[in-house]
This record gives C-alpha cells, sequence and structure tokens, in this order.
C-alpha cells in the first residue's frame, strides 16, 4: 500500500470552519425549532449584478455558435482582460503580462506554496487567513506542530492585534521568507496603511523575503488614503506577488475567477526571475481559467461594472455598519467589547477581554442563535476575539443585530 503524505498527518484535526459546521450542527439538532442566522462564514450572498449577468449570457450564447466557440485560451487568460487589470485595477502600475488570471486567489494561493516548495521560510499575520498556514503545511514547508503549542514549527507568527494596530513589527520578519499578508484583513478587518505598508517592503527588501499580499478585499476600501495594492508601495516590484480575486466584489466566489501578479524584477537567489517559474508551473498545471468568466470579469471592469461593484460592496459595508452598531451597544460595553474593522472592509472584529473566542461563539449560538467565527480558529493571537462577518441579506443581518442587542452573559 501506499504510505500516506506524512504532511498531511502533520496537519491539525480541526480546521475552523468544519468545527464550526459541526458545533451548529449539534446545536440545531438539539433545538430544531431554532432559527439559526450566520455570520460566520466569509461566503458572498447577494445575486450577480445586471451588466455582468448580461456579459457572462452573451459569453454562453457565443460558445453555441460555430465562428464564437472556443476551447483551451492562453492559460493566463485573456490578453483583453490582463490589460484590463493592468490599466483599470492597478493603473499602469504593472504590466499586462505579469498578470495571471487564474480560478481564483486561494487556488493562486496554493499554486504558489507548489512553486516554492518544501523548503522556504514562512511567515503568517497572527490571526491569519487559514490557507497561508495549513497550505504551507501540505507543501511540507512548515510543520508538525509545536509541542505544548497550537503553532507548528516553520512558521513565524507576527502577532496583529489592537496593542499594535494590527501591524505586526517588522523586526519579526525572517530571512529568505515568504511573508504572506492581508490588507484589507481577514479576520480583523484592518488595513494597513501606506506608512506601514512602507515599512513592510522595506524589511522584506533587507531581509531577502517575499510578500504575498492578499488583496481580495480591496474594492471595500473607502477611504482614499489606504492603499488597494502593495504596487503602490516604492521598492514592492522587487520583494512582492499579489495574489486577489473578484469572489469578493462581485460575488464570483461560485463563479470562480481571479488574478495573480508577478513583477518581471523579483528574483530568486541564483537571479532567476520568478515570472518565469510562474508561468512554467501555471501552464503546466493550470489550463485557464472558465472563459465565460472572463467575460464577467472584462465587464466589472466596464463602467457600468465598476458602478455596480461599488454598489454591492457598499450594501455589505452597510450591514457591517448595522453589526458595529449593536456591538458598541451598553450590554457589549458592560462586557469590556473592544471593536475593530467594518469599515474598510467586510468584517468586524470584536475583543471580549477574558474571554475565550469558542466559549463566546458557544455564548453567541446558544442565547441568540447566531453562528460567528472564533478568533482563535485564525491563530493564537485571535483568542478572545469573535470575527462577525458582513455577508448576509440585510433582513437576516438586522435580526442577528437585534438579537445581539439582547446578549447577557
Ligand atoms: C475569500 C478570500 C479569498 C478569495 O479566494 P477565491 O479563491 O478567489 O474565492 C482570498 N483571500 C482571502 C483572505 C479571502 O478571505
Amino acid at each position: 500500500m501506499i504510505t500516506r503524505n506524512k504532511t498531511f498527518s502533520n496537519l491539525t484535526s480541526g480546521y475552523l470552519f468544519p468545527e464550526i459546521s459541526k458545533r451548529r450542527a449539534e446545536f440545531a439538532k438539539a433545538n430544531p425549532h431554532a432559527e439559526i442566522i450566520s455570520l460566520g462564514i466569509g461566503n458572498t450572498t447577494e445575486p450577480l449584478t445586471p451588466h455582468i449577468v448580461k456579459a457572462l449570457t452573451a459569453q454562453v450564447a457565443r460558445l453555441g455558435t460555430l465562428e464564437g466557440y472556443s476551447g483551451y485560451g492562453d492559460e493566463a487568460g485573456l490578453l483583453e482582460l490582463r490589460e484590463k487589470i493592468a490599466t483599470v485595477l492597478y493603473k499602469g502600475a504593472i504590466s499586462s503580462d505579469e498578470v495571471f488570471v487564474s480560478d481564483g486567489a486561494k487556488c493562486d494561493i496554493g499554486r504558489l506554496q507548489y512553486l516554492f516548495g518544501p523548503k522556504v521560510a514562512v511567515a503568517v499575520q497572527d490571526p491569519a487567513y487559514p490557507v497561508y498556514v495549513d497550505g504551507s503545511v501540505m507543501v511540507g514547508a512548515a510543520g508538525p506542530l509545536i509541542e505544548g503549542t497550537t503553532n507548528y514549527s516553520g512558521i513565524t507568527y507576527m502577532p496583529c492585534t489592537p496593542d499594535n494596530n494590527f501591524f505586526p513589527d517588522p523586526l519579526l520578519v525572517p530571512e529568505n521568507a515568504l511573508v504572506y499578508f492581508c490588507s484589507p484583513n481577514n479576520p480583523t478587518g484592518a488595513v494597513a496603511t501606506k506608512k506601514q505598508l512602507t515599512s513592510l517592503v522595506k524589511a522584506a527588501r533587507s531581509k531577502g523575503s517575499i510578500i504575498i499580499f492578499d488583496s481580495a478585499y480591496s474594492a471595500f476600501i473607502r477611504d482614499p488614503d489606504l492603499p488597494q495594492s502593495i504596487f503602490e508601495i516604492d521598492g514592492a516590484r522587487e520583494c512582492a506577488i499579489e495574489v486577489s480575486s473578484f469572489s469578493k466584489p462581485i460575488g464570483f466566489t461560485g463563479v470562480r475567477l481571479g488574478w495573480t501578479i508577478v513583477p518581471k524584477e523579483l528574483t530568486f537567489s541564483d537571479g532567476t526571475p520568478v515570472i518565469k517559474d510562474w508561468n512554467r508551473l501555471f501552464s503546466t498545471i493550470f489550463n485557464g481559467p472558465s472563459n465565460i468568466a472572463q467575460y464577467g470579469g472584462l465587464a466589472a471592469l466596464q463602467e457600468q461594472g465598476l458602478l455596480e461593484t461599488r454598489e454591492l460592496t457598499d450594501y455589505y459595508l452597510e450591514n457591517a455598519r448595522e453589526i458595529r452598531k449593536v456591538l458598541l451597544g451598553d450590554n457589549f460595553i458592560a462586557m469590556g467589547t473592544e471593536i475593530f474593522g467594518g469599515d474598510n472592509a467586510p468584517y468586524v472584529w470584536a475583543r471580549f477581554p477574558g474571554k475565550k473566542s469558542w466559549d463566546m461563539f458557544d455564548a453567541i449560538l446558544k442565547k441568540c442563535h447566531v453562528v460567528c467565527t472564533p478568533g482563535a480558529g485564525f491563530g493564537p493571537a485571535g483568542e478572545s476575539c469573535i470575527r462577525f462577518s458582513s455577508f448576509g441579506h440585510r433582513e437576516q443581518i438586522l435580526e442577528a443585530c437585534e438579537r445581539l442587542a439582547g446578549l447577557q452573559l
């Protein structure tokens, strides 16, 4: 028989979301009449917008004609879409041949982990999007767990808490490492400033490290002074890769479309451009994104599409405002609750000093029939915190808020 890949046995059993589903299912079974509302998972809920639906539909129709049919396309995506991403979203800070269109940012993170292989050192913000950590363990770049802790060997955890304004100490950036950085942040909702990112870029360059910048939530930024891309920062072209996605801005979580930017200046220690190997990897184990989805992406970057993106993200930001408002209520103040995020990101992050986040999760589920996400599931520095997601229908969000307003521990 084939031996199990050891890297998988290094993974701890509880991936966050299955554990949440398990507890929710147990509660639902014991309380069959409870109407549970989820403010838990970062999945979009509102329908695709008209301009984008029209473009998707038109492309499906073209595929049904002799002249309009196309099979495999360029693995890196339609040139027209790559150009549009470079000009509309990056204002020319990168060129179209540095854009690789894909089936999503999460998938690209996995492929990047494969690209850098099992020997690379890894640093993450703590708390962090679980894929950075678990994917690194799967390729063998990290793991097993350090005895008596919930930390994996091979990973530098850079705490991002209210005490440091959710920005890690640049001195913690290790040498020759992949540094995952997500802004606007999932789970904390924090957005790094230009000054902060400048210090991160400086640290990465002096340590020979590469930043994997995840800008999946950039469309939620409303403050014009906050950077939407790492490539707004001088020197980033020498030390950063950016992954991003159409999932959250236009509800393509199910349609699937994302992209990765690999600048030509970025090299390995032997001088090989990273883009060369990325290109090779992309054309070997990926066959390009869906041609239907790409026409949806193109429409999203046209004037009407950008307007609709704005409206859709405004909707979720309004939900976030409602959640923030209820968490600022007297009952939460009495618990010492501190509130962060939700103004330039679809997540609200609440800290409950002295409480365990899984206990808060259980209490909110039991008393309010609301599912949220325990911060500890995102890393040790997320302990005592809860993530509230603003992805949901307005009525459901308002109903959840009403129940939270009555929460007493
Ligand atoms: C949702 C999300 C993504 C998007 O992943 P896709 O594969 O493009 O759907 C990427 N990064 C973070 C941090 C996310 O929360």
